[in-house]
């Protein structure tokens, strides 16, 4: 049985090696410099999440792929696993930008999507639409994640590696390296990937236990979005900054963000307007982008003589949570070469 490492302990490290163990592979560790349950550390993207479940595969087949498997195994937990925390959502979506394969794809992927009519949209809106997904606490996913992996017997450890093959090295005998290290693959010194980007996102953690339904608005250089949590608090947001990197909030910026969400929907405070809302933190996280979306590869190696299997699994960008599922069972497909498979979630 190969011996396989998985360096990230992100969701995207740890559902893979949850799906991998499901599937046959025995003999798995993870590895990481930061695990779930550490202090926040801006290097380490998956706590900060909103996190809702929602597509932006639009016309890349790969992805809607990915985010078909992802949503029916999280259909699958809120009916099997309330430990998860994954809840059911309704939500309404608003773009100003024209996009038919967005809407197209939406009415595919979503439960009960139905178009808003045109004479209901808000001003500036020029189409929307209903839906049903799903939201989570990030956080709390994290921790349910992490004590399944301990259930199924994988080992989760902590370490900092230079390089993929500097891994392979350190535990000797290991065959396959998946590497899961989003923003880490800028950085790795066999991997280096430089179209890989921190995209910093500013959030607000507000208090509102009476909103139950996701919104978004979508516009040119803004997407403004609430996403309940099943704890009553709501992550609000947002901005997609590819140039700051201030790890500190910024006020002028939570302002705005409030005054968005409030335009978006008044009932978040009841009413009371944009400085009446309960705030119970200021965030700021950073995406793993990468230009060409997500990278899902298989590579043979040669280290030292050994044949060392390296599969990547990093540049979610926005999208880790809802496209985690999908992505482990890509790699799975690629460690068993390219067969698509029924994986066992
Ligand atoms: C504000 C914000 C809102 C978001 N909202 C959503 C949302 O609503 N829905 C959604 O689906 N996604 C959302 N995302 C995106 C999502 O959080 C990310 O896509 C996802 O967390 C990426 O996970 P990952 O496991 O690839 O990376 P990470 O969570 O960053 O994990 C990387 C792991 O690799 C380890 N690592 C890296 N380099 C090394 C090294 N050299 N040696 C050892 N270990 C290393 C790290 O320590 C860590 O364990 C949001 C992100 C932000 C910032």
């Amino acid at each position: 049985m190969p011996k396989v490492v998985i360096l990230g302990a992100g969701v995207i490290g740890l559902t893979t090696a949850i799906v991998l163990r499901k599937n046959g592979f025995d003999d798995i560790t993870i590895v990481g410099k930061y695990l779930p349950g550490d202090d926040l550390t801006h290097e380490f993207t998956s706590p900060w999440a909103g996190a809702s479940i929602v597509s932006f595969a639009f016309e890349n087949k790969l992805l809607q792929d990915i985010d078909l498997i992802s949503f029916q195994e999280f259909e699958r937990q809120v009916k099997e696993a309330p430990e998860a925390g994954v809840m059911h959502c309704p939500g309404v979506h608003y773009s100003e930008i024209e996009d038919p394969a967005a809407e197209a794809w939406a009415h595919k992927l979503y439960t009960n999507t139905t178009s808003i009519p045109k004479d209901q949209l808000p001003k500036g809106v020029v189409f929307g639409y209903k839906f049903q997904s799903f939201t989570m606490s990030a956080p709390r996913y994290l921790s349910w994640l992490v004590a399944n992996v301990q259930k199924l017997g994988i080992a989760i450890e902590r370490g900092t590696f230079e390089a993929l093959s500097q891994v392979a090295d350190h535990y000797d005998g290991a065959d396959i390296v998946i590497n899961c290290t989003g923003l880490g693959s800028l950085f790795l010194t066999d991997v280096q990937d430089k179209t890989v980007n921190a995209i910093r996102g500013q959030t607000v953690l507000v208090n509102a236990p009476h909103i139950k339904t996701q919104m978004y608005r979508e516009g040119p250089d803004v997407y403004t979005y609430i996403i309940p949590r099943p704890d009553g608090n709501v992550i609000v947001g947002g901005t997609l900054d590819y140039v700051n990197k201030s790890t500190v909030a910024d006020p002028a910026i939570t302002r705005d963000i409030l005054k968005r969400v409030y335009e978006l929907n008044p009932e978040l405070t009841h009413g009371k307007g944009p400085d009446a809302f309960n705030v119970v933190s200021q965030n700021v996280g950073f995406r793993p982008g990468r230009k060409d979306s997500v990278r899902i590869e298989k590579q043979v190696r040669d280290n030292h003589g050994k044949k060392l299997t390296v599969v990547h699994n990093y540049g979610h960008g926005a999208h880790g949570y809802q496209s985690c599922w999908g992505s482990a069972v890509k790699v799975l497909e690629l460690l068993n070469d390219g067969v698509q498979l029924k994986a066992k979630l």
